[in-house]
């Protein structure tokens, strides 16, 4: 995904925001259609959101660690 300042007087299309987008976030290279035009408040939430995931402890990986170091045979 990819990240730019929008060209054009888009809309902003997260939810029912509304506002004028400044950027758009580009899926894919290939066409217009997997364009999502954000505004840069909605942007600011995303990131929001996005620091959650980051947060989320991925504590399944370490405990199989742990339990591989403890099979002793
Ligand atoms: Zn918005």
């Amino acid at each position: 995904m990819e990240l730019e300042k929008s060209k054009y007087k888009m809309v902003c299309e997260l939810g029912a925001c509304g506002r004028r987008a400044d950027y758009s976030i580009r899926f894919a290279r290939t066409g217009t259609k997997s364009n999502l035009n954000v505004c840069s408040e909605c942007l600011k939430e995303l990131a929001r959101l996005a620091e959650q995931v980051n947060a989320a402890p991925a504590d399944r990986t370490r405990s199989d660690a742990r339990r591989k170091r403890g099979e002793r045979e």
